[in-house]
């Protein structure tokens, strides 16, 4: 996977805040103040996003791409997100997860800054607090069902018998409890996408990222790993942002956020 890492400039005061909620059937707009982003504070929020923007350079050429996104997201809700191919739904991702970083704006993950976070500190926000799952599974074929799910394990140094015996468990969680000695190439692709699940949850993050988890597969595995994903995001507490183009993948969602033309809004 290829990391762009670009200079972060902050961006300045005056930032426009839109807060769309749909269960509390409200859309409010407040303007942060001038010497700091002030973010509000509850003990709810997880993310705040303000007024990212993203402009990619194809040597002379700017290609903007987020023009000003905001967006804030509560522990334990389940998001989906959807746009037009190209809309830079991957690309707010990647910068969710810090995988890349925005051009300008900030990012407030748990009250910590990630925009500000150097590269190890980003690595270790990565590894420690977000979970991925992407469309083509990125499991490794040399390892069995299990060591891949422990593989996240190994990143932030957790012991060998506790890795096993938290790779077995999320594996149960998906319902492939007896598939932990297969290798990845004798499953099915939407047994790949649920071991998948299971590794991108087997550390706890706060945040599950699943970026079109359900492009490689026909509709009865996509609808088995929705339904997955799903009772995964409201089983572990783990806030979820799912990239899907199923308006029934959607519906299952707390609320739908879509991407057009570098902005977010709030679907109906
Ligand atoms: P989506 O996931 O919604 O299909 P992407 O975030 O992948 O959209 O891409 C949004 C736009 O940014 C596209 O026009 C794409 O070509 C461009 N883009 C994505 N990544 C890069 C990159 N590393 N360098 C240059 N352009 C990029
Ligand atoms: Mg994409």
């Amino acid at each position: 996977m290829v990391v762009v890492l670009v200079a972060v400039v902050v961006v300045p005061a005056g930032v426009v805040v839109a807060n769309a909620d749909r269960r509390h059937g409200h859309f409010s707009d407040h303007a942060t103040g001038a010497n700091q982003h002030r973010f509000e504070r509850t003990g709810m929020k997880l993310i705040e996003l303000r007024d990212i923007t993203k402009t990619y350079h194809l040597g002379e050429i700017d290609v903007p791409v987020l023009k000003g996104v905001s967006l804030d997201v509560n522990r334990g809700e389940l998001v989906a997100l959807m746009g037009a191919s190209g809309s830079g739904k991957s690309t707010l991702m990647n910068i969710l997860g810090g995988l890349d970083r925005p051009t300008s704006g900030a990012y407030r993950f748990e009250g910590e800054e990630v925009d500000e976070f150097g590269d190890n500190a980003l690595g270790d926000f990565r590894r420690r607090r977000i979970g991925f799952v992407f469309q083509s599974f990125h499991l490794l074929p040399y390892l069995c069902v299990a060591e891949n799910v422990a593989l996240p394990l190994s990143l932030i140094g957790v012991a060998a018998a506790e890795r096993q015996s938290r790779a077995a468990l999320s594996l149960e969680s998906v319902g492939l409890g007896a598939l932990g000695a297969r290798r990845p190439g004798s499953l099915s692709g939407g047994e790949m996408q649920r071991v998948a699940i299971a590794r991108a949850l087997v550390h706890r993050p706060r945040l599950l990222l699943a970026d079109e988890p359900t492009g490689n597969l026909d509709e009865g595995n996509a609808g088995a790993v929705l339904r997955c994903l799903a009772g995964e995001a409201r089983r572990t507490g783990s806030a979820t942002l799912m990239v899907t183009h199923s308006r029934v993948a959607a519906g299952a969602a707390d609320r739908v956020l879509r991407l057009e033309r570098g902005r977010l809004r709030a679907e109906p």
